[in-house]
């Protein structure tokens, strides 16, 4: 409806965009966007509202094993047992209620984990540029785009500079459109108005300042989805598989009840109304109710585990496909290293400067040799400093002896070494103002500026990696002169660095035509003059050398992938002590061999440098087709197919573009590669505690069952268990013992194991092995117990209170043995690790007592008193199950450790 009333955008000039919205290229006032905020709302996109709370409950029904206790207790509401019925009813309530509130936290955890990553807009507000959170913007705002930029509203460009856009979210195509600032006509189809921006798309090249005009709903992101979608289900394949389990299971226990029912009445003559309650008690006890409830808390408290240890997940399916990983491809800069840089070296024709001063202090002197020597006696020095200082889109914002950097950490770098000379930015700049530039990009590796001096001057100058720069020049300066290059010295002055694990950057100038106000690649193409080289270093992160070494003890091996210079690359490494850094491959290197080439060195080499975006691609395709699960980081717009391509994408929190982190599976909040080895030991946790809860569920079911089906087979008329007392197990146990699980700390050797084989199902064989082994003695024990009261004319009300006991002793006892799957937990850590298991156990013990002795939980449930020296009897009989699982999981270690050679 507003629409109507707005002006065509893409049909004004600039300037007239500029007065609708009453704004300039200064940007707004801060009282300005407050009226503004207040009149237009925050930039967001309408919500999906969430199902209201009604639906999330009843939607907690809508499940098979629901159906099927629902249906068992209708038929047993109309054979009229009032009680069964009326407890199976409550046990499906209770349950749902349970699902609805677990699911509804777990929820609320990923979506405060989701707003961790909410996205940023450059702006420029009372002529200052800052970074806001994009949802702050109103019409009038001035944002700053720049490559692997998700546009954060729709906007008029007034300034572009090879700008170029993907608008695949809302044109379907996926080729980027080259954007300007000159209006288009009123029918221009959406890709073709070439002077907007629209909100959602992908900045994929070159930089650009627009005006917003709309934002929120009115975007046309807004209005053609006007919704984005809500919290994604929480499943991944593994739970998926179970939930498959599940299904599957049901399936087969309704048909062996109706096969025992058969039974019953075709040979053990037992009433067909009797042999329905046993079927249905059968059935009950079979299906394990808690277990998808479970599971999915164990997943959202993995995630949650991650997100405070600075891994932050936006594809669920992630979390366990960290347990598996084998390779982790890292970048360098920043991730393994600390991206604190400092220049320690720099080089003009035949003369070598060291320069003094650590990270963030603006104090350091120059020396040649081992004499200190000042800057100003050096004019080839101090042309250097200011070129570097120049051709820079970094700044510093001065405080008293140290500074707040903005921008890149080796830009500046390049700004203190100048200021430790005396070379000031600002300063600088007002001197010899810029007026065009080409940004820098990882495929050319040098960046190039445009200035014009007060003083008449005109020049460009131009600042890289130094195989790029001294390629593109043909001179050198030496003093006042300008000679041929002398390519050999400078190549061996690189090499000598990036030896010593320094990052090499070269700056080139050029005199241009005084009228000249535009840069262009072919202005760039010859009489470059080379300045000097900057050496800078950029230490290894001391937790980043640590995380490698835990990594490589767990079978992971790390890789670095960098753009830097080879030999820094080698150096590098072998200060993180990779595997193997004496071989570093080149991205050039790359280009020129075959896959099958390639495919015998990837495995093995773990330095790659000078490596681009489109060659991160062809490694992991290379190392996944030799079937490695893969995570990759990445932070550049180019970096999004790899990031996609790998079995993990890790976009970075802090330097990663949006383009990148919309890509990946994974956001680290610190940038660092420690958080990567901490989020791959919570992945193999959380995939050991959903094993662990399969394992310690289904014995219970299968133990009820084997009981329930004992009892008719020997033709016993009355069960030892009824419906309403299996389901109370269920419940009972799940919500208190399983649930512990779910909290379940990693095991000590997590990380000293080699990665799981991603092809192997969640039931292995061991597992099911231990199912059956834990059921069969939950079994014995049980009857064993029950028929042992009768025999000595118990009443059944009184066997049943002892067989219900005995199960929840057993599962008791058993909930220890579950804590590790092999190792040993006769011992202190094994017995009292986990808190929340001395709780759990604890609660499950009183609600035990409620259930032996209250007199209404004694109707409810036929139950009935039971003597101190029965309950002896009874926890000697549980506490087996303790005993004989440590000594089958001894077993099981004396078998591996023969089959290890
Ligand atoms: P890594 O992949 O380890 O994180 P990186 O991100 O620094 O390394 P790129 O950004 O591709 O890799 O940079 C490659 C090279 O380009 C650098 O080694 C440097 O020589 C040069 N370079 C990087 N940034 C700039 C810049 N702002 N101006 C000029 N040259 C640059």
């Amino acid at each position: 409806s507003d629409g109507e009333s707005l002006p065509v955008w893409h049909t004004l000039k600039s300037e007239e965009v500029f007065s609708y919205h009453d704004t300039a290229a200064e940007g707004l006032s801060s009282e300005q966007v407050e009226q503004r905020l207040d009149r237009y709302g925050y930039n967001r996109l309408p919500e999906i509202k969430p199902p209201s709370a009604l639906r999330r409950l009843l939607q907690q029904f809508h499940n098979v094993l629901i159906y099927v206790l629902l249906a068992a207790g209708i038929v047993t509401l109309l054979l009229g047992h009032l009680v069964d019925a009326g407890v199976i009813f409550g046990v499906v309530v209770v349950n749902a209620v349970i699902g609805f509130i677990q699911e509804g936290k777990a929820e609320n955890a990923l979506r405060a984990i989701k707003r961790m990553l909410s996205p940023q807009a450059m702006v420029i507000r009372s002529g200052h540029r800052t970074t806001i959170a994009a949802d702050q913007l109103v019409p009038g705002d001035i944002v700053k785009l720049q490559s692997g930029d998700k546009v954060p509203a729709d906007l008029r460009l007034f300034q572009s500079k090879n700008l170029q856009i993907q608008e695949a979210v809302l044109t379907g195509e996926s080729v980027a459109v080259e954007k300007s600032q000159t209006p288009v006509s009123n029918d221009a189809v959406l890709g073709d108005r070439t002077c907007m921006a629209y909100s959602g798309t992908l900045v994929t090249y070159g930089q650009g300042t627009g005006i917003v005009v709309v934002t929120g709903g009115l975007t046309e992101i807004g209005r053609i989805s006007t919704l984005v979608a809500g919290v994604e289900k929480i499943t991944t394949p593994m739970l998926r598989q179970m939930d498959h389990f599940g299904r599957l299971l049901t399936l087969v226990i309704l048909f062996f009840a109706g096969l025992t029912f058969l039974f019953g009445i075709g040979i053990r003559d037992y009433a067909a109304v009797e042999m329905f309650t046993a079927a249905v008690g059968l059935a009950v006890a079979a299906i394990p109710e808690g277990l998808p409830a479970i599971m999915t808390i164990t997943l959202a408290i993995g995630v949650q585990r991650m997100a405070r240890r600075n891994a932050i997940i936006r594809r669920l399916p992630a979390v366990e496909t960290l347990g598996a990983v084998e390779i982790i491809c890292s970048d360098k800069t920043g991730t393994l290293t600390c991206n604190e840089m400092t220049v320690r070296t720099i080089i003009i024709p035949g003369r070598r400067f060291q320069v003094g001063g650590e990270g963030y202090d603006l104090h350091g002197s120059f020396s040649l040799g081992d004499t200190e020597t000042s800057p100003d006696d050096h004019p080839q020095l101090l042309n250097l400093l200011q070129a570097a200082t120049l051709c820079n889109d970094a700044s510093l914002e001065i405080g008293e002896g140290s500074f707040t950097l903005h921008g890149n950490p080796m830009e500046g770098a390049l700004l203190v070494a100048g200021y430790k000379a005396g070379i000031q930015h600002e300063e600088e700049l007002k001197l010899c103002p810029r007026t065009d530039l080409i940004p820098f990009e990882s495929q050319h590796r040098f960046m190039a500026t445009l200035h014009h001096s007060h003083s008449g001057g005109t020049w460009i100058f131009l600042k890289g990696a130094p195989e790029q720069v001294i390629g593109m020049c043909d001179l050198q300066r030496d003093g006042e002169n300008s000679n041929a290059i002398d390519a050999g010295y400078w190549e061996s002055e690189v090499e000598r660095m990036a030896a010593e694990g320094q990052r090499v950057l070269a700056v080139a100038v050029k005199p241009a035509q005084s009228h000249q106000s535009e840069l262009d690649f072919s202005d760039i193409d010859n009489e470059l003059t080379l300045l000097g080289l900057f050496g800078l270093i950029d230490p290894p992160r001391q937790e980043a050398i640590s995380a490698v070494a835990r990594c490589q003890a767990a079978g992971i091996r790390v890789k670095m992938i960098t753009g830097d210079h080879a030999a820094t690359a080698k150096a590098i490494a072998r200060q993180l002590n990779l595997k193997n850094c004496s071989h570093a491959l080149t991205g050039g290197e790359i280009e020129l061999q075959s896959d099958d080439q390639l495919r015998q060195q990837v495995r093995e080499v773990d330095v790659y440098a000078r490596v681009s975006p489109e060659h991160k691609l062809r490694l992991v395709e290379l190392l996944q087709s030799e079937g490695a699960i893969i995570a990759m980081t990445g932070d550049g717009v180019n970096d999004a197919p790899a990031l996609k391509r790998a079995d993990v994408g890790i976009a970075m929190g802090q330097s990663g573009t949006e383009a990148a982190k919309e890509a990946s599976e994974m956001v680290l909040a610190d940038d660092n590669f420690a958080s990567i080895s901490h989020a791959v030991e919570e992945g193999r946790t959380v995939y050991d505690n959903l094993r662990k809860s399969i394992l310690f569920i289904l014995p219970t079911n299968g133990g009820e069952a084997l009981v329930i089906i004992a009892a008719i087979i020997i033709g016993f008329h009355q069960l030892p268990l009824t419906p309403a007392q299996i389901l109370w197990v269920n419940m009972i146990t799940a919500v208190t013992l399983a649930l512990a699980l779910a909290f379940e700390p990693a095991e000590s050797n997590v990380m000293q194991r080699p990665p799981r084989d991603p092809a192997e199902s969640i039931l292995s064989v061991m597992l099911i092995w231990r199912i059956v082994f834990v059921s069969v003695i939950l079994m014995i024990g049980t009857f064993g117990l029950f028929l042992w009261d009768i025999n000595r004319g118990g009443s059944i009300e009184h066997a049943r209170t002892i067989a219900v006991n005995t199960l929840v002793m057993f599962e008791i006892f058993y909930l220890f043995n579950s804590r590790y799957i092999t190792a040993p937990v006769l011992n202190r850590t094994g017995l009292f690790g986990n808190r929340y298991a001395l709780v759990a156990i604890g609660l499950l013990i009183l609600f035990q007592l409620a259930f032996t002795y209250l007199s209404p939980m004694q109707r409810l449930f036929g139950t009935t008193d039971i003597a101190l020296s029965t309950w002896i009897v009874l926890v000697a009989t549980a506490s087996s199950v303790l005993f004989l699982v440590e000594a089958e999981k001894w077993l099981f270690r004396k078998r591996e450790s023969q089959n290890k050679p």
